[in-house]
């Protein structure tokens, strides 16, 4: 068995003024919880990470990180949404050299933290990568059950890697958060990245609650953006679908250059003003629809080539250990 790792929890916060109060010292007590148990280090933190929040959010973490010293927070320079946020907070984790492993988890009591025991216990073992995988989906609304599992089928179908029922709570360790640092993607969606850096992985079970307090940032069309940008970072088989289209439809029209030749030299061609119209539009409407998906993909590649910070970071609660000074007080 390993040795009790240093814990990082991360946990992205965006707006949450009325929910971190109530949460923050349920991760606190998690925290001293394992410390005690000796599963992790007496030098594990809770991170976190404020995603340019226009509330109080950033006060409440400040306030946290004087508190008690497990706590402790960054800040982004602006909101850049959750899949950012995450990342900022793992690589910042990855980037303080004591911290063995890391924990995502969203900041509204959701997901359940007892599933963490487990987690560590995984990591533990011997596994370097541990999905928290929701076993009921009761607390959420119809809807949401439905839009999100028909988005998980469709990924999976569309030949991107996800993990069923797995949001963003996983243990993730350094040793993986290094190798994922060289996804050096603008367009993140973590849940289909970090299948693909690889290493032993395994699965660990939790409910979802309700959310505590506050409500939820992902509406409908939020819920679409993020379905769009995973299936358009991971997978191309769009635009294979598109040539698999244009096939069919060629084809279809090769049929249909053959009766209207046929037509013509009996004579009938002034009919068949209703039937050119409809195959008009039903051409030009499948041409646009493709034009667009592939413009979502030069668009994509617009944005790698200008290869923008993925997060930028303004504020921490603490002073961030820097390498290269070292080095120049030295030199
Ligand atoms: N969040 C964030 N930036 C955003 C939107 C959300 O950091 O732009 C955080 C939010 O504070 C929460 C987590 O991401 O900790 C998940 O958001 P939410 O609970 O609103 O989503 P849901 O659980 O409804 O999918
Ligand atoms: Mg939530």
């Amino acid at each position: 068995m390993r040795k009790a790792p240093v814990l990082y929890i991360v946990i992205p916060c965006y707006n949450e003024e009325t929910v971190l109060p109530v949460t923050a010292p349920m991760f606190l007590k998690k925290i001293q919880e394992l410390i005690t148990k000796g599963e992790i280090a007496p030098a594990s933190r809770i991170m976190f990470v404020n995603d340019g929040s226009t509330d109080n959010t950033w006060n409440i973490i400040y306030d946290l990180s004087e508190s008690d010293e497990h706590y402790i927070g960054i800040s982004q320079s602006r909101n850049r949404g959750h899949q950012n946020a995450v990342l900022a907070g793992l690589m910042e984790s990855q980037e303080s050299g004591i911290c063995d492993i890391t924990i995502s988890i969203d900041c509204d009591g959701q997901d359940d933290i007892n599933a963490m025991d487990e987690m560590v216990k995984q990591y533990r073992n011997g596994y370097e990568v541990v999905y928290g995988v929701r076993n009921k989906r009761e607390t959420d609304t119809f809807f949401k059950r439905f839009t999100a599992q028909t988005f998980y089928k469709l990924l999976n179908w569309m030949g991107a890697e996800v993990i069923y029922n797995h949001a963003d709570y996983r243990l993730i360790s350094c040793r993986v958060l290094k190798e994922l640092a060289e996804f050096k993607e603008v367009n993140i969606y973590l849940r289909g990245l970090v299948p693909l850096v690889g290493f032993r992985s395994t699965q660990v079970y939790y409910e979802r609650h309700e959310r505590l307090a506050g409500k939820s940032h992902y509406p409908l069309s939020k819920m679409l953006g993020l379905a769009l940008d995973g299936i358009t970072s991971l997978s191309i088989k769009p635009i294979r679908m598109i040539a698999g289209v244009g096939t069919i439809v060629s084809f279809m029209s090769f049929l249909l250059i053959i009766w209207i030749l046929v037509q013509f030299f009996r004579g009938e061609v002034v009919q068949g003003w209703a039937s050119t119209c409809a195959i008009m539009c039903l051409v030009c409407g499948i041409q646009l629809i493709c034009t667009g998906i592939i413009g979502e993909y030069v668009g994509k590649i617009y944005m790698e080539t200008k290869a923008r910070p993925r997060y930028i970071i303004s504020d921490r609660t603490y002073e961030k250990r820097d390498d290269d000074e070292e080095d120049k007080s030295i030199v």
